[in-house]
């Protein structure tokens, strides 16, 4: 059964609100409330204080699509993006959620009747794990909902660490976290991968698409599990993962959103080749970085800011290879806004900002871009068999042509080889170090720079930092 993106979004919150859920519009992508969080990264994130006990609603079970980026902090799938099918670093979270209402029984039950029921997804395509000693989760899944055991695998903790494992997820180094269940689906035997657990289980051929948290505990600082005051129920599922699967494709990037951006993309690149992987990740950072701004991030040397800096860099870079002779990446933003309409109401409002940004912050990179590429296709020819290129180099390209590491990293990699991350951590500190000389007889500025990731953003109030309930 196909089922376009925004139909499956409609099906899973009305699945939901016919179980007694409130339906809760996504939060921004700025957590400004929370500075351990970089940038919203799952959907529990907006009630992180309501399993704390440290805040109440009007309602005990929620349901939403939160926008999520994981870019940075604890989930950064930044370099995972154009190398495997399932991961963006912007992605939406289709989530349902209890505050001490129901757990784990109630928890599974909604998960599988919206997969196999609503979804008609073929059970024998299913496969779950649970957290190793989590044995009520595995009866839950064997008895009551009849799930063979040899599709049910146990995720043991990773070398010892206790709760380190897959299958014990935390938002962040501390606050709520418990042990999971996930569900997964077998994409066929023409795929590379193996079962959860499995030495090849890193391959595409098992993709996660739900996890289904039992909240438990308050992770502290010092790595004490604090009991939460009720037990509670949080879960997440890729709403791009759910899609490829009811749109019959692997791949994420092959969905229908993904598809019109890409042929959007490769149109004003100039290229033919709709497969190519530097389209994908065009995709992939139009989404990140048009949210990003319209939700009050900015292109700088610090923080947030710096991060989205890095994500434009890098989409400008694949432009440049796919052979865009002009500023290009801006006019992705409108069709994006067409193209996610349903939940795009503060990028749609924002739109005339988002194109702004993006282009003068490409206006300045292709600046010094090519000859940036210059130097570093010179270092790699006299890289003779090393195959890292050294510090000095990504230094070099940092300081003087705006290059993030990350970005020289993403270039070569194409070409199986690395930087020298520590020669270039080095070269950072020497430079700190003759800044910090520098400003003993002024301002310093790197420390006012600094600033701006502490400080939290104050801009756009209204737009969509209060959590509206619709
Ligand atoms: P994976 O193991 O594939 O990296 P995860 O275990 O890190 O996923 P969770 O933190 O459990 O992911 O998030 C819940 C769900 O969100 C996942 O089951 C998946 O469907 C989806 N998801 C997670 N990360 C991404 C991503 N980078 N892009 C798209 N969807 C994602
Ligand atoms: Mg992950
Ligand atoms: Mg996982
Ligand atoms: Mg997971």
């Amino acid at each position: 059964m196909y089922m376009s993106t925004s139909e499956i979004r409609t099906a899973f919150l009305e699945y939901f609100r016919s179980q007694g859920h409130q339906v809760v519009s996504s939060s921004s992508l700025v957590p400004h409330n929370d500075p351990t969080l970089l940038f919203t990264n799952a959907g529990m994130n907006q009630f992180k204080d309501v399993f704390l006990g440290a805040d109440k609603r009007a309602y005990n079970r929620a349901t939403t699509s939160q926008r999520c980026v994981r870019a940075g902090g604890k989930h950064n799938d930044l370099e995972n993006v154009g190398y495997t099918a399932r991961h963006h670093t912007f992605f939406e979270m289709l989530g349902n959620f209890s505050f001490g209402d129901y757990f784990k029984q109630d928890a599974i039950k909604f998960a599988w009747g919206f997969l196999t029921e609503v979804l008609q997804l073929p059970k024998e395509r299913l496969l779950v794990t649970v957290y190793a000693t989590d044995d009520e989760a595995f009866d839950i899944w064997e008895k009551e909902v009849g799930v063979p055991a040899d599709r049910i695998v146990r995720i043991g903790d990773n070398k010892g660490a206790p709760y380190a494992s897959d299958n014990f997820w935390a938002m962040g180094d501390t606050g709520p976290c418990g042990p999971c269940t996930e569900i997964f689906y077998d994409h066929g035997d023409h795929i590379w991968g193996g079962r959860p657990g499995s030495p090849e289980e890193d391959g595409d051929r098992f993709i996660e698409i739900w996890n289904v948290v039992f909240m438990q505990f308050n992770r502290q600082a010092d790595g004490t599990m604090e009991p939460l005051p009720r037990p509670s129920v949080d879960t997440g599922m890729g709403l791009e993962r759910i899609s490829a699967i009811m749109q019959g494709v692997h791949s994420n990037y092959e969905i229908d959103i993904f598809q019109a951006l890409i042929k959007k993309a490769a149109e004003i690149v100039g290229t033919t080749d709709l497969s190519n992987q530097s389209l994908r990740v065009i995709a992939d950072h139009i989404r990140s970085c048009a949210f990003l701004v319209a939700d009050g991030v900015m292109p700088s040397n610090e923080g947030r800011g710096y991060v989205l800096r890095r994500i434009i860099r890098r989409a400008v870079r694949h432009g440049r290879k796919l052979g865009a002779t002009d500023v290009f990446f801006y006019k992705l933003a409108a069709e994006l806004a067409v193209q996610m309409k349903d939940v795009a109401e503060e990028l749609i409002a924002q739109l005339p900002l988002v194109e702004r940004v993006l282009r003068i912050e490409e206006e300045q990179f292709v600046r010094t871009l090519d000859r940036g590429l210059l130097l570093l296709e010179d270092a790699l020819a006299n890289l003779g068999d090393a195959k890292v290129i050294p510090g000095e180099v990504v230094f070099k390209l940092y300081d003087t042509y705006g290059f993030p590491a990350d970005l020289t990293a993403d270039v070569v990699r194409e070409r199986e080889i690395g930087i020298d991350e520590e020669g270039f951590n080095a070269e950072m500190e020497k430079q700190r170090a003759r800044a910090k000389e520098a400003s003993s007889f002024g301002v310093n500025y790197n420390e006012m720079l600094k600033l701006d990731f502490e400080t939290p953003f104050t801009g756009y109030k209204t737009l969509s930092e209060q959590t509206r309930v619709i």
